[in-house]
C-alpha cells in the first residue's frame, strides 16, 4: 500500500484518547481531491480553447421545481463556469410532456456548441426517464446513463462515458490504496446510478466484488469481509461500526436529509449511510459527508464534459 497522500488527514484525537492505542481512521478529503481535479480540468479547458478554438459546453435540463434538484443544478452551472466551460441551462415546467422533453434533447444533440447533456434526475413521475436518457446522444451522455455507455463500462471499454459518482469513488480509492487487484469489495446498493456501475468499475480493477441490497442475507457479515466498503443505500447511519472490517477503506455515498429540530423548527441536516463516529474507530480510512464523494461527482461530470468535447472535436484527450 502506498503512503497516504496529502489530501488525507488524520483525525485529531480528543484529549481523553491520548495515550490510548485506539484506532482513528484517516479522513479521505474528497473536497481537496475534487478541487485539485477541477484545477486540472480548468487548465485543460484553457489549452483546448487556445489550441482548437473549442470551448466545452454543458447543457443542464431541469424539469419541475424540486428544491434539491434546483440546488444540484445550480452548483453544476456554477462549477461549469468556474472551469471556463460554456453552460446552457434549460428549465422546463413540471407539466412538460415526454414528447416536449425529447424534442429538447434532440435539439441539444444537434447543437455543436453543446458537448455534454445532463438531464437532472429524478424526473416528475409522469415522464418516461428511460426513454429520455436513451434519447441523449451517447457521445454527449456525460452522466453515463445511456445503455450504450452502460454496456461499454460493463464490457471494459475505456472510451465509454462512465457515471460520475462511482468514477469519483474509484478515484478516491485508487489514490488511497494504489493497486486494488485482489481486494474484497462490498458495494451496498444496486441502483443504476451508483451501485451497479460502482460494482462494474471495481470488477474492472480486479477486485472480488459483492453487491448487497434489500434482499441480501447476512448483510452485516458480507460487509465485515470487505477490504473496501462502498455504502450507497440512502439509509441514515445504517452501516454500524461492527459491520466494518478492521482496517477497511470506507466510501460513504449516502446523502440523507433528516429533521434537525435542535437547529430550529423545520430545519434539517445531512447525514450519511455509515455511522461515522463508530466507523472512525474501526476503518483505516473513510469519506466524510459532506466533503467526501459529493464534490467528486460534480468534478467528474466536468471531466466527462471535457473528454466528450475532445472526442467530438477529434482532439487528443488530456491526462487528468
Ligand atoms: P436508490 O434508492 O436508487 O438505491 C438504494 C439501494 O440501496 C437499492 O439497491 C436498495 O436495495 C438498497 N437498500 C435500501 N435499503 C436497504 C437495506 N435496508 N438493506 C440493504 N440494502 C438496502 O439510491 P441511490 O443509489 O440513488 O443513492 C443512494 C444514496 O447515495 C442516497 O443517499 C443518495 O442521496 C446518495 N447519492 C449521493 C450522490 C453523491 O454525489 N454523493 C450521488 C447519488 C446518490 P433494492 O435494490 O433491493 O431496493
Amino acid at each position: 500500500m502506498k503512503p497516504p497522500p496529502a489530501c488525507f488527514t488524520n483525525v485529531q484525537r480528543p484529549e481523553e484518547d491520548k495515550g490510548k492505542t485506539m484506532n482513528r481512521a484517516a479522513i479521505i478529503d474528497g473536497k481537496a481531491f475534487a478541487d485539485g481535479l477541477l484545477g486540472r480540468i480548468g487548465r485543460a479547458v484553457g489549452t483546448l480553447k487556445s489550441a482548437s478554438g473549442t470551448t466545452p459546453g454543458l447543457a443542464t435540463v431541469l424539469v419541475g421545481d424540486d428544491a434539491a434538484s434546483r440546488i444540484y443544478v445550480r452548483n453544476k452551472v456554477e462549477k461549469t463556469a468556474a472551469v471556463g466551460m460554456e453552460s446552457f441551462s434549460r428549465r422546463l415546467a413540471a407539466k412538460t410532456t415526454t414528447e416536449e422533453l425529447l424534442a429538447l434533447v434532440e435539439s441539444l444533440n444537434a447543437d455543436d456548441a453543446v458537448h455534454g447533456i445532463l438531464v437532472q434526475l429524478p424526473l416528475p413521475d409522469h415522464l418516461d426517464a428511460a426513454l429520455v436518457l436513451g434519447a441523449i446522444d451517447p457521445a454527449k451522455d456525460v452522466d453515463g446513463f445511456h445503455p450504450l455507455n452502460v454496456g461499454g463500462l460493463v464490457c471494459g471499454d475505456r472510451s465509454a462515458l462512465a457515471p460520475c459518482t462511482p468514477t469519483g469513488c474509484l478515484m478516491l480509492l485508487k489514490d488511497r490504496l494504489g493497486e486494488l487487484a485482489g481486494l474484497r469489495a462490498m458495494v451496498l446498493g444496486r441502483s443504476n446510478i451508483v451501485g451497479k456501475p460502482m460494482a462494474a468499475m471495481l470488477l474492472g480493477e480486479n477486485c472480488t466484488v459483492t453487491v448487497g441490497h434489500s434482499k441480501t442475507r447476512d448483510l452485516e457479515e458480507e460487509c465485515r469481509r470487505a477490504d473496501i466498503l462502498v455504502a450507497a443505500v440512502g439509509r441514515p447511519g445504517m452501516v454500524r461500526g461492527g459491520w466494518i472490517k478492521p482496517g477497511a477503506t470506507v466510501i460513504d455515498v449516502g446523502i440523507n436529509r433528516i429533521p434537525a429540530p435542535e437547529k430550529g423548527e423545520g430545519k434539517s441536516r445531512l447525514v450519511d449511510d455509515v455511522n461515522f463516529a463508530e466507523a472512525l474507530s474501526v476503518a483505516a480510512a473513510i469519506t466524510p459527508v459532506p466533503g467526501g464523494v459529493g464534490p467528486m461527482t460534480i468534478a467528474c461530470l466536468l471531466r466527462n464534459t471535457l473528454l466528450a468535447a475532445c472526442r467530438q472535436r477529434g482532439v487528443a484527450e488530456p491526462e487528468i
